[in-house]
């Protein structure tokens, strides 16, 4: 496949209506209504994901497979192999089918960075799971009742309107566990973002008949927070994804824009950031520290041969305007498509970057292999 340009921005997605939201889908509208509608869109191909995002599928395989007792083995260390096997065979699957801009990264899946390092805590993860098929075979499902066993499945409110999948719900201890594969924020044990997960994944029980007072965040780095939950927080946080649903709802039909709320928190890590002029218009250098260095320019000439430095002239993002220069841009992530480099007067995003402290006129940012990507801007964008 060949084009002109490589990653050319996206046109956003329209606002389309979400019959039931789930705690992915609540933690988005919560921050930014077109962030949700960007998930809910199901178009998420079309964007090179985070490695790390990769690999916590790949994580979430390993574990879920484990508490079904799919993951065979008498002995710790049968265990573990066991499930580094599974966990190779879901992120081969998951390389194949990513974006090509990830392939022209990275050589193999196991070049992604930290790939090594999440196997190892997914098998000892799931190692430690301990559970075995035949005890499996014998747990009821949570529509049956609290029977006393662990189960694991995917639960829907009575309405219809909530659903999320705990990844472990465990009845007999009235307690809710989620993985998580990121490490404990600056704030304390668990981000305000988990526990409204934990309280809605509890509301959700309870309308399956199942009572939890407890949720439990486990980390791959093999910490474990807890937190109490009542009926009552339960109870309100459900209350409160539904009112985030109606008001989702209520900008259906709108363009994408209609729905951005843009700020250095609610775009941090937003996947939106290439294609979203409500972004454009709005970031200011000072986000970069929450939300991280992406600047939009136009590009003034290009030099080097393997590797590329960009020259350009920074109108927009999080960087400082003016003249400026990218370096470090492996010629390969450019032209991974077979498109040509970016010429002069092209209007470009670059994602991710990294600002080199102090430098000015040009000021400096270092393109990086795990989140850089550069994007071509139609001349008709906003
Ligand atoms: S970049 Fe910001 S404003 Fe745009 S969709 Fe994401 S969160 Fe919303």
């Amino acid at each position: 496949m060949s084009s002109e340009v490589g990653l050319l921005v996206p046109t956003p997605p329209a606002i389309r209506k979400i019959e039931r939201i789930s705690p992915t889908l609540y933690e988005a509208a919560m921050k930014c209504t077109s962030r949700a509608a960007w998930l809910a869109s199901g178009e998420r191909k079309l964007l090179p994901p985070h490695p790390r995002a990769l690999l916590g599928i790949g994580v979430h395989a390993v574990l879920e497979r484990a508490r079904s007792g799919v993951i065979s083995g008498t002995t710790e260390d049968e265990r573990r192999v066991g499930a580094e096997h599974v966990f190779d065979e879901k992120m081969r699957e998951l390389f194949a089918a990513t974006h090509p801009l990830l392939h022209a990264k990275f050589d193999g899946v196991d070049r992604l960075p930290f790939y090594n390092l999440f196997r190892a805590r997914a098998a000892q993860m799931a190692a430690d799971a301990n559970v075995v098929p035949s005890a499996r075979a014998r747990e009821d499902t949570p529509r049956t009742g609290s029977s006393g066993s662990t189960v694991e499945a995917a639960l829907v409110s009575r309405d219809g309107r909530v659903a999320g999948r705990a990844d472990v719900l465990d009845a007999a201890n009235a307690t809710v566990i989620d993985y998580k594969t990121g490490a404990a924020g600056d704030s304390g044990p668990l981000t305000e973002s988990e526990l409204r997960q934990l309280r809605l994944y509890a509301y959700l029980a309870s309308e399956n008949g199942i009572a939890i007072t407890r949720g439990v965040i486990e980390r791959t780095d093999r910490t474990r927070a807890e937190v109490p939950i009542s009926p009552q927080q339960a109870a309100e946080e459900g209350r409160r994804a539904l009112s985030v649903l109606d008001g989702y709802n209520q900008h259906v039909g709108r363009p994408f824009e209609s729905g951005a709320s843009p700020s250095a928190d609610a775009c941090r890590f937003c996947p939106c950031i290439p294609f979203c002029t409500a972004f454009w218009k709005s970031a200011e250098a000072q986000w970069n520290g929450q939300c991280g260095t992406h600047v939009e320019g136009v590009v003034e000439s290009v030099e080097g041969e393997r590797l590329i430095s960009i020259n350009l002239n920074v109108t927009r993002g999080t960087g400082s305007r003016g003249a400026a220069v990218v370096t470090r841009l492996s010629r390969e992530w450019l032209t991974f498509s077979g498109a040509a480099l970016p010429q002069p007067q092209q209007t470009v995003r670059i994602i991710d970057a990294a600002y080199v402290e102090e430098s000015e006129a040009p000021a400096v940012f270092r393109a990086d292999r795990i989140g850089t990507a550069v994007w071509t801007v139609p001349s008709q964008t906003p």
